[in-house]
């Protein structure tokens, strides 16, 4: 049995088994992690100190037979570096957070070392989380292991190699614009971004708070749900978060009747410019579905269109507020610890160390949200934005009175080279068209992968993934439908050829 290859559920059979104990098992993540990450580049801060640490303590709990209701109690995972670690440096992957360490922990990660969590490190990202590939990132690009010359999607990009590269068990990312669910499917992982709400904001470095969602990214259905048990529900710290019950979303699973189910097929998301590979896989993945007994409704959302718009003025004009508070003040300036910079007072060091502050991402961003919020052009912008966000919300609203779940491919083109996109903003944007909508709505939606393509100017074969979107807190019914997927497909069992 090889460790590495191990998903949750077997990881913790295998831990309660006593046939490896957590520090193996974490020994066996951390040999990978320097086995591997030169040429993948997941990691922006390995924890290896911590990590054996915390798997001592797991292996303590499940000796003296403490492990009760905890299946994540040892297994080692990834966190993006845009979520708050108590003492453990979280940089944003930003040159402006290079130095900072922060004094406590996001609620997730409480939640996580209460279960007994083993965190092996803070993985890449696009800086602040702007972005679909990674190399928006201040310090290097993460690889995708399925070809190494290609992104491995963004902004948790990362996340998604650490856990196809076998580097850990799952990761926690977020998802603002889609940033969970593309590179899952870039991956052929499993991604899940929640309803807004569902899990707790606090202690996340804010990019469009509207928006902003934990997000979980493993190599199984059934390990997201684990993972989304331990993580959701009410957090006094976050009055966004919500009061919803939490179900037993692992449960839910094995109810595998999806006879008589609505799935919903909106034509906007299967038109010109979509690869035609991945159209074929979604389509055949929907006749699955109708051979299990789900009924297809073809079906509309007619302001999809605007969505990436849409999103491209309501996510800057936020940013640009929440970035606001990287000013140098309070939270210090990487240049005040570069000795290369002589300076006698801040002012002074943000004229002597131009370009090591914000990426060009953030600042155009920071530019192109202040002017869409500025008198005279917020009601052109912004509130234009926000009617037109309630209306594809309303698209959706008026669209699950029909259906459950809504399918649509998660991207429109596989895992793209490194550089291909990179020297067009609009073209990078453009890639998240079957994401920002929603995104925008705030619903659950989970990319699962469904088959292959080969790209004509690669030589391997390049996962592709759809994603599931459900109603409201309705995450049980989008995974249970992803898990009956996954059950009666193959395409989670092929492993990328990467050693
Ligand atoms: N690609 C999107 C953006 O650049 C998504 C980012 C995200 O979800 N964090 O805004």
């Amino acid at each position: 049995m090889k460790l590495n290859e191990l998903n949750i559920a077997e990881a913790c059979e295998g831990l309660r088994g006593k046939k490896f104990s957590a520090v193996e098992l974490t020994k066996a993540y951390l040999d990978r992690i320097d086995q591997t990450d030169e040429k993948i580049k997941s990691f922006i801060t390995v924890t290896k100190d911590l990590a054996i640490e915390q798997a001592e303590d797991a292996d303590k709990k499940i000796k003296s037979g403490d492990v009760d209701n905890n299946p994540l109690l040892g297994i080692p995972c990834s966190v993006k570096d845009v979520i708050n670690t108590k003492g453990v440096s979280t940089t944003a992957a930003s040159n402006i957070l290079k130095n900072y360490i922060p004094a406590y922990d996001a609620t997730l990660i409480s939640r996580l070392k209460k279960d007994g969590m083993v965190m092996l490190g803070k993985v890449n990202c696009d800086a602040f989380a702007h972005g679909a590939s990674t190399e928006n990132s201040d310090f290097f690009t993460s690889h995708n292991p399925w070809d190494l010359d290609r992104v491995p999607g963004g902004s948790s990009g990362g996340s998604a190699s650490s856990v196809s590269a076998d580097q850990c068990l799952y990761s926690i990312g977020t998802d603002t614009g889609g940033s969970i669910r593309q590179p899952a499917s870039f991956c052929n992982l499993v991604g899940l971004k929640p309803t807004y709400g569902r899990i707790s904001r606090y202690g996340l470095i804010s990019m469009t708070s509207s928006t902003d969602c934990p997000s979980i990214v493993a190599k199984r259905v059934n390990d997201v749900a684990i993972v989304l048990n331990k993580i959701a529900g009410k957090d006094e710290r976050d009055s966004t978060s919500s009061e919803n019950k939490v179900d037993n979303y692992q449960e839910f699973l094995k109810d595998e009747n999806i006879k008589g189910m609505k799935i919903g097929i909106p034509q906007e998301y299967f038109v010109e410019g979509l690869n035609v590979e991945i159209k074929k896989a979604v389509e055949n993945a929907v006749a699955k579905f109708e051979s299990l007994g789900a009924e297809i409704v073809q079906m509309s959302l007619p302001h999809t269109k605007y969505a990436v718009p849409t999103y491209y003025i309501i996510t800057p004009s936020e940013i640009s507020s929440n970035l606001a508070r990287f000013d140098g003040i309070r939270f210090g300036y990487s240049a005040i610890n570069d000795d290369s910079v002589e300076a006698k007072n801040l002012s002074e060091i943000y004229c002597k160390s131009k370009g090591k502050g914000f990426g060009s991402e953030a600042k155009r961003r920071i530019m192109l949200g202040t002017y869409a919020l500025s008198s005279g052009y917020y009601d052109a912008y912004y509130l234009k934005a926000q009617k037109v966000r309630a209306l594809i919300k309303k698209d959706f609203d008026e669209a699950f009175e029909k259906v459950d779940v809504i399918i649509t491919p998660t991207a429109p083109s596989v895992a793209f080279k490194i550089g291909e996109h990179s020297k067009s903003p609009l073209e990078m944007y453009m890639e998240d068209i079957f994401l920002s909508a929603v995104s925008l709505a705030g619903l659950p939606c989970v990319s699962v992968p469904c088959g292959f393509a080969k790209p004509s100017d690669g030589k391997n074969e390049i996962p592709i993934g759809m994603q599931i979107i459900g109603k409201y807190f309705d995450e049980k019914n989008i995974l249970r439908l992803a898990s009956v997927y996954e059950k009666n497909t193959d395409w989670h069992n092929i492993k990328p050829e990467f050693k």
